[in-house]
């Protein structure tokens, strides 16, 4: 793809360069004006075109390399960690990724992130991220929050093709916070074509937050053909004071736009203040303040129940299917059904959960992974019902045979692709940054005492140096050439326009 556009380049650019010449100002300096002169003599067009030609090709080749609007790839959990240092690029995923074992950062993104039909496995999630938005009550009463999920703020930005499996978001605070998978918050985005499997659970002690399954709290943008099973805990800490509190199976509250999305929710929501849930959406409301437009919720199916208790005087209880509370009226409402349950508790003493048995003794069944699905343990409690699945593991494909895409050196490491003998899927992986050879030398020497130890180690170190050397041979001449023209087409370019 890269040599095609630089091919392209160097067509374009000889042709230009044809008709046009640059003055002197061009050649020594970066800037790109080219003026028309007429009275050259070919052969020094000859030689700036020669000139011109190798310049650009070089300028195309480093742009190319930079590869800008192309999404960097993401091959490994290290370089999915390495999203953190660029917020605004776009990415793309290669391979499936297990983030078993690391705790996740959610990271503020502002880019398009393409799951590339591939799956996160088990992403941990304990911490929210760094920004902080404006979040709204049904009074319009605001709250500086904070968020979490695998991004924390997602802003004008866009999540596709992705599965997260096993996903564990587990967040603590005291502060107004809103977790989701996807996105804590998401304003000005899109995310399509996801899949979502996991737990989230929210243990606060603040006035204002909520639990999403796929995002926190959406301000305006949308979910399109999203599917989410999703188990969702909010626990409130401070009884004494009376909270607004949000859930739902796709967003826990804001003006997200629903289409073509299947929800699985079970969720779980102890509240000592005001109840908003919804197997979709706990709240509806348009975001920001003072914006007004119609949105839509359509051809969307829920299933699942949600259990709560709101403990208040001022009771609301707001729990339903598809929405639990609509602020905003405008909206489209088409092919959309449910199977949903309001199980509304009315015992306050105890914290809901899925699961009470205080023992916690549990059976492990180990299923393995195959080529087309995940692996994963599935927990059977010994005392209950309950079960779950965690622990996920990666596609077993069948691959025989692997080929450089990128050769490891004594100083980087190297990529090498396979491809799956029974299902055709491409696998990535990283090759260890290689030995240096020099290590070897000395064991030869010491297996051979009988010949001069330095005649011996000489030659293969002799012979690495001369391709050292003859490649920056190659370089010297090379540029000296090139300084030469340069110097060359200067005089000739003083000495035309002097005549003139
Ligand atoms: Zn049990
Ligand atoms: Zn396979």
């Amino acid at each position: 793809m890269v040599t095609t556009r630089k091919r392209d380049v160097r067509e374009e650019d000889v042709n230009i360069i044809k008709e046009k010449v640059p003055d002197s100002r061009s050649v020594s300096g970066s800037e790109k004006i080219i003026r028309k002169e007429t009275d050259m003599k070919n052969n020094f067009k000859i030689l700036i075109t020669t000139l011109a030609f190798f310049v650009l090709a070089f300028m195309s080749f480093r742009m190319n390399a930079k590869a800008e609007g192309e999404p960097i790839k993401i091959y490994t959990a290290d370089d999915l960690l390495t999203v953190q240092e660029n917020i605004y690029a776009d990415y793309i995923l290669m391979n499936d990724i297990d983030m078993a074992g690391i705790d996740w950062t959610p990271v503020d993104y502002f880019g398009n992130f393409d799951g590339n039909n591939h799956a996160i496995l088990n992403l941990n999630v304990k911490t929210v991220s760094k920004e902080i938005r404006t979040t709204y009550d049904g009074n319009y009463k605001t709250y500086d929050t904070c968020f979490a999920g695998l991004f924390g703020v997602l802003e004008n930005g866009s999540v596709r093709n992705l599965t997260l499996k096993g996903l564990n978001v587990k967040v603590n605070k005291e502060e107004p916070c809103f977790i989701g998978s996807i996105a804590g918050f998401a304003e000005g985005s899109t995310i399509e074509n996801c899949s979502i499997e996991g737990t989230l659970r929210l243990d606060v002690s603040a006035k204002m937050f909520g639990v999403g399954g796929i995002v926190g709290y959406g301000g305006n943008g949308s979910i399109l053909s999203t599917n989410a099973d999703v188990t969702l805990i909010c626990i409130d800490h401070d009884k004494e004071n009376r909270d607004e509190q949000f859930m739902g199976g796709g967003y826990s509250a804001g003006y997200l736009d629903v289409d073509k999305c299947f929800i699985k929710i079970d969720g779980y929501d102890s509240d000592h203040g005001y109840v908003h849930d919804g197997g979709l959406v706990g709240m509806y409301i348009l975001y920001p303040f003072g914006n007004n437009y119609a949105g839509y919720i359509n051809n969307t199916r829920v299933e699942g129940m949600i259990t709560f208790f709101e403990d208040n005087t001022d009771r609301r209880a707001y729990c339903k299917d598809f929405i639990g509370e609509v602020m905003n009226w405008t909206y489209e409402y088409v092919g959309n059904s449910s199977d949903f349950t309001r199980n509304e508790i009315k015992d306050y003493s105890k914290d809901l959960l899925p699961h009470y048995c205080e023992d916690n003794d549990f059976t492990k069944e180990t299923v393995e992974s195959t080529c087309d699905e995940f692996g994963y343990t599935l927990y059977k409690c010994n005392t209950c019902d309950y079960s779950y699945k965690a622990d996920y593991t990666l596609k077993n494909h069948n691959i025989t045979e692997w080929t450089d895409e990128i050769e490891a050196t004594t100083e980087s490491e190297g990529l090498a692709k396979g491809v799956c003998s029974t299902c055709g899927s491409e696998v990535y992986k990283i090759v260890p940054v290689k030995e240096p050879e020099v290590i070897e030398e000395p064991e030869i020497v010491i297996e051979e005492p009988e010949y001069p130890s330095k005649d011996d180690a000489e030659p293969t170190t002799v012979e690495m140096d001369t391709d050292n050397t003859f490649l920056g041979v190659v370089l010297i001449v090379g540029l000296i050439i090139c300084v030469g023209l340069v110097a060359a087409i200067i005089v000739v370019l003083i000495k035309g326009r002097k005549r003139r």
